[in-house]
């Protein structure tokens, strides 16, 4: 096996949604060759319990994700390490605040993520994965094993631009700003010091002010579409109308002969013929 084969295998096993790799740039740490990314989904029911301010469960959820992905990580290292290369992480969850560096990590497992081609900066100054949005944790490490195998091909930035985040914000900390670009300065989406000061002014009697995640939890980007209690859920095959996203599931109310309605990505309700969509 390839070593990009036994790192995949391994971080599979543990459970690690994804992994992906990008050549080292140069706030790399000296010597690496390639950053290695690892995505770990979050609960849905977790997120869904966030409605305007954080919950008692995310705040354990979010702390235990951050502790296997340290776990994970370190099991890739020592992976790497015995077969004789050398490795850095990146904790999980890790601020160095030195002066001019503050509620940064060692480095940006965001910009990590992105460069290996796993998904974009959303204007909620997250990085919302290709296919599950904002309700993943990631990590990063670092070594000086090369691993194209595990290169991915950029893929388009999925923030829709619907500032949902942006509203849902109590700290009015996201500017809102159209910044398709994921290096776009980050001072351009947030303001981190308004993030973390609500946090900790706000929330204090939920993990001493932690997290928050309410910008996390409205953002449409990787919501598995909710059943209606009299439709069924539908996948949209069809990939020249305007209103409609190929591939994506949709709650439907089935009509007569097979057509269905389904409100569509300008968010009115239209009618559907049969051959536009099969059953999810
Ligand atoms: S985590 Fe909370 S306070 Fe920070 S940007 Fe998101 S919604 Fe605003
Ligand atoms: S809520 Fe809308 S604007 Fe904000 S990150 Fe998600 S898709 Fe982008």
């Amino acid at each position: 096996m390839t070593m990009e084969e036994q790192l995949h295998s391994r971080l599979a096993n543990l459970g690690v949604a994804e992994i992906a790799a990008a050549p080292a740039d140069s706030d790399a740490p000296a010597g690496m060759k390639y950053s290695l990314s690892l995505v770990v989904r979050l609960s849905d029911a977790v997120v869904e319990g966030i409605e305007g301010q954080p919950t008692h469960s995310y705040f354990h959820h979010y702390r235990t994700v951050n502790a296997f992905l340290d776990q994970a990580v370190l099991a890739a290292g020592m992976l790497l390490q015995q077969n004789g290369w050398n490795y850095l992480p990146v904790g999980a969850s890790q601020s160095i605040n030195t002066p001019g560096k503050y509620y940064e990590g060692l480095y940006s497992h965001k910009k990590a993520a992105c460069r290996a081609g796993l998904g974009g900066m959303g204007r909620s100054n997250l990085f919302l994965h290709r296919l599950w949005g904002p309700r993943v944790r990631l990590g990063t490490l670092f070594t000086d094993c090369p691993l194209p195998g595990l290169e991915l091909p950029q893929c388009e930035n999925p923030c829709t631009g619907c500032n949902a985040c942006v509203a849902a914000c109590p700290a009015q900390a996201l500017t809102g700003n159209d910044l398709p670009q994921n290096d776009a300065a980050r001072e351009l989406r947030i303001d981190p010091a308004a993030c973390s000061e609500h946090m900790k002014r706000a929330y204090q009697h939920i993990g001493r002010g932690a997290v928050c995640g309410v910008c996390m939890a409205v953002c449409p980007v990787g919501q598995p579409a909710k059943k209606p209690a009299d439709g069924i859920l539908m996948r949209c095959i069809c990939e020249d109308d305007p209103d409609l996203v190929c591939g994506k599931i949709y709650s439907a109310r089935l009509l007569k002969d097979g057509w269905c309605a389904v409100v569509g990505e300008n968010g009115k309700e239209y009618s559907y013929p049969p051959e536009l969509f099969e059953e999810a």
